[in-house]
């Protein structure tokens, strides 16, 4: 059977291009970046040369990238490692209800440790209020964290604005960019970004590679012990040849962003258009403009998602009924309840994510057979 695909927000295939850069990687060019000899010298100049392509992409100085193992661990690194050497300043943090865990749980875990957290409300679309985030700031506030763009509902948050206030109270400012990274174009320094967090495998790079920025100036600490690689910011002999696939990747990402946006849109306008004519009582959540590209996130009336998903399996379709780190749970996703959907509706939700390698058949045949299994006959 045919696989389509449409759960990039979950994870994307990696390209050919990128695992072409990576191979010499895994064999001739083996070396240990922190040895003196050539081979040694040849895995650290590839690795300089992956940081060059993510400083371009985000318009960062290139010491101002540092590899990690994942987005998960590049938000830890991030927050963590920020408050523990910032907290002499204060231990207040500000970030929203509808983060990825990575960053909800390391503040969950910061606040065990004597932190104080607010989590802002967002709104019906998933836009936090910049009104509530003002007024959540106070003296011993020292680090604000808010998504770029949501991975559920794809609603983009007011990035800009945030950094000019972050800037005006002297405070820190994170973004957990995973899911922005190759759908919007991201600067950095215009934006008064301090610090970013993004990750290889949701822009066609392998899985356990990820990067986060800090801009230069900002104390950070490690928060795992070991060797000195990374600015001795984070211990551990770099995971060569994958850097090298997502240095490629965000490369290639950004030299077709016109192209591969405009088709993740056309896409997702398409399907919202035919789905929505076929299947009556469609909800659609999320903001429609300020929405990444490639998603669609919609709940239905009486079917739930992971009957929905067994059916599409079943297709040979594969899709995701929340966030894919919560499949394994039968709560109703932390963000479809904050934007304020019954736990009812939350359970009926399906999310469907473009990626560059669909068509327009596959789509045609998704739309099919959503038709079919909602009509019962399926
Ligand atoms: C996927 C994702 C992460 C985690 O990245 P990993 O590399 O899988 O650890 C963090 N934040 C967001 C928004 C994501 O979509």
């Amino acid at each position: 059977m045919k696989i389509r695909y449409f759960d990039h927000a979950a994870t994307t295939p990696v390209r050919d291009e990128v695992i072409k850069e990576m191979i010499p990687y895994f064999g001739i060019d083996f070396g240990n970046p922190s040895t003196m000899y050539y081979l040694g010298r040849n895995a650290k100049k590839a690795i300089n040369n992956a940081r060059k392509q993510v400083a371009r992409a985000i318009n960062s100085k290139t010491r101002e990238i540092y590899f990690t193992s994942c987005g998960s661990e590049s938000d830890n690194l991030a927050i963590k490692g920020f408050v523990y050497a910032n907290k002499d300043k204060g231990k207040h943090i500000i970030t929203s209800k509808i983060e990825h865990h990575a960053v909800l749980d390391t503040c969950k875990t910061l606040e065990k440790q004597g932190f104080k957290v607010t989590y802002l409300n967002v709104d019906e679309n998933g836009f936090i209020s910049l009104e509530e985030l003002i007024n959540s700031i106070n003296k011993d506030t020292i680090l604000i964290s808010i998504m770029f763009a949501n991975n559920e509902i794809g609603t983009i948050e007011p990035i800009k604005e945030i950094g000019v206030i972050a800037k005006k109270n002297n405070i820190v400012f994170h973004t957990d960019a995973v899911q922005a990274i190759g759908n919007v174009k991201i600067d950095v320094q215009e934006l008064n970004i301090d610090m970013l967090s993004l990750s290889g495998h949701k822009f066609y790079a392998p899985k356990g590679v990820g990067a986060l920025y800090v801009k230069q100036g900002i104390n950070f600490e490690k928060i795992q012990d070991g060797g000195e690689q990374e600015e001795n910011k984070r211990a551990g002999t770099e995971n060569v040849a994958e850097i090298v696939g997502l240095g490629k990747a965000i490369e290639l990402i950004y030299n077709e962003y016109d192209e591969y946006n405009d088709k993740l849109k056309t896409f997702r306008d398409y399907f919202l258009e035919h789905v929505q004519n076929k299947i009556k009582n469609i909800k659609v959540n999320g903001d429609l403009e300020k929405r990444l590209p490639g998603n669609v996130n919609i709940s239905f009336d009486n079917i739930s998602g992971g009957e929905l998903l067994y059916k599409l399996d079943e297709n040979g379709i594969c899709a995701s009924a929340g966030s894919a780190c919560s499949t394994a749970n039968p709560m109703p996703s932390h963000v479809l309840t904050a934007i304020g959907l019954d736990s009812k509706l939350a359970e009926n939700t399906l999310r469907i994510t473009f990626g560059k390698d669909n068509t327009l058949d596959d789509i045609n045949y998704l739309i099919d057979t959503l038709n079919k299994i909602k009509s019962k006959k399926m």
